[in-house]
């Protein structure tokens, strides 16, 4: 590779100099929704900085084997060790299949990252697809005597590792610090040690998601999965694997400990975690209930907000800050995104107008470095988007006939913008037809929305009734109606 790219690695607490395992070939995990509720734009923060690093990867030439899972099984209430499954309880109080419960939230999580342009990744395992690969583990773990049954469920033995092995090492958290702040979870009264997690764990006959095990009908682990999946499509030991920064303390920590006690082996090279976006201060979450929706984003429709924003402009905003800082959500940040994003088009929209001269005042070659230096340095966007400004001054100096360019430093100028806006950035030049529909949908649906209130239930049939002929679907939540492309 041409480019030195380094990473921040949450392992080491520094930047490192990325070395691919087996170059070209990358290995990258990221942890991926749990498909209870729909995607919040906190989550989409997360997928879209990893979006970028997959992207910026493939730039660089890394052929890049991306996984990212579907948790559609396993993830409790409360994160504890009991209790009911999100999905499931989901499915019981909506008297539907879980399993209807999971391809609704699965299909709105892959409309929304279309909207915002993020490709797909290679492979999308979903922890119901690997019960085997998860029973299998557990038994490795049992074997390999770092883990205990207790009435049908199956615990990690912490204690047990922790006497070869740094049980807090990706938090650096001593262990004392870590028992002194663990909230006492549920399945306390069978777990030998206040750290140890479910790998299994025992379903009573009216859980609604559960399989044959050595150890009963139960169903496996949040932790578990993962391990489980990147194992399987990246091996032990494999390149990147990201997450949101929430994931550190538990889901990841408790990955690493599974990995080792399967194989010995520390599975991951580079861990690279987002930071949250917050609103006033305080990180966005469901069960905070200060997270906004993305076709709320949109549309324009919540309270908190004075307008709508196309996807385009809400990517934008989220990459002007750096992964590994916060992000807080304002109206105000929005809108000044919107400007900056406007100009910066407006001057791409000028590139083909440009006029090539014998002369030439400035050097492309210097500020596409600066390009390429800013996403090597721990992938930083803002500081690419403000090179690329630095672009958009050029093309206005250019357009004004204050500064002189000669084609070759012309076609430079060009093939740069196109590499880190379209390529890098995901953000298409021109009309994006993906992102117009995105708009124009919204729009529709929140005519919809006031004919209802107004209770022109004529007229909100016919919209409905009108779209789903054209191929679009619309199905109505508690936070207002959701629309999806069949
Ligand atoms: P979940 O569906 O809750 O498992 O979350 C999916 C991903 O979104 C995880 O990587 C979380 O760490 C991440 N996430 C959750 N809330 C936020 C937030 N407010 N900002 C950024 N990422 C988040
Ligand atoms: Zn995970």
């Amino acid at each position: 590779m041409q480019q030195n790219l380094f990473i921040y690695n949450t392992l080491s607490k520094k930047k490192e100099l990325f070395k691919a395992i087996n170059p070209p070939y990358v290995g990258m995990y990221v942890c991926g929704p749990t498909v209870y509720s729909d995607v919040h734009l906190g989550n989409c923060r997360t997928f879209l900085a990893f979006d970028l690093i997959y992207r910026y990867l493939q730039v660089l030439g890394y052929k890049v084997r991306y996984v990212r899972n579907i948790t559609d099984a396993g993830h409790l209430e409360g994160d504890g060790d009991e209790g009911e499954d999100k999905i499931s309880k989901k499915a019981l109080l909506a008297k539907v299949e879980p399993m209807e419960i999971v391809q609704t939230y699965t299909n709105d999580f892959h409309n929304v990252l279309q909207q915002f342009n993020a490709l797909p990744p290679s492979i999308e395992p979903t922890a119901t697809g690997h019960i085997i690969e998860q029973i299998e583990l557990v038994k490795t773990i049992l074997q390999n005597g770092f883990a205990y049954e207790v009435n049908g469920s199956v615990y990690f033995d912490v204690d047990k590792y922790t006497l070869t092995q740094d049980y807090g090492l990706l938090n650096n958290r001593k262990l004392d610090d870590m028992l002194a702040n663990t909230r006492n979870l549920g399945g306390q009264n069978e777990k030998r040690g206040k750290l140890d997690f479910a790998l299994w764990i025992n379903a009573k006959p009216e859980h609604l998601m559960q399989w044959p095990s050595p150890w009963g009908m139960g169903f496996p682990g949040w932790h578990l999965e993962c391990s489980a999946m990147s194992n399987k499509y990246l091996g032990q030991h494999f390149d990147i694997h990201g997450g949101g920064m929430d994931l550190v303390p538990t889901h990841h920590t408790n990955e690493i400990a599974q990995n080792i006690a399967t194989c010995g082996k520390n599975p991951v090279n580079y861990w690279i975690h987002t930071n949250m976006l917050t609103v006033n201060g305080q990180k966005m979450s469901k069960s905070l209930g200060n997270s906004f929706l993305p076709h709320q984003l949109f549309s324009g429709q919540h309270a908190l907000l004075q307008k709508g924003y196309s996807p385009m402009v809400v990517k934008f905003f989220m990459y002007q800050a750096h992964y590994r800082s916060t992000l807080d959500f304002s109206n105000d940040a929005l809108n000044a995104s919107e400007k900056g994003f406007k100009k910066m088009m407006a001057a791409v929209d000028l590139l083909p107008k440009l006029m090539a001269t014998d002369t030439c005042d400035i050097n492309i070659n210097q500020w596409r470095s600066q390009c390429y230096a800013a996403m090597n340095d721990d992938f930083n966007s803002p500081i690419l988007i403000a090179e690329l400004f630095d672009g958009v001054r050029i093309i206005n100096s250019i357009y004004d006939g204050h500064l002189k360019i000669d084609a070759q430093n012309l076609a430079l100028l060009s093939q740069t913008f196109t590499l880190f806006l379209v390529d890098v950035l995901g953000i298409p030049l021109g009309n994006n037809e993906n992102n117009d529909t995105a708009v124009l949908m919204d729009f529709i649906v929140q005519l919809r929305n006031d004919a209802k209130q107004n209770k022109n239930f004529a007229t909100s049939d016919k919209i409905r009734d009108g779209l789903q002929q054209l191929g679009f679907e619309i199905k109505d939540s508690k936070e207002g109606a959701i629309w999806s492309k069949k």
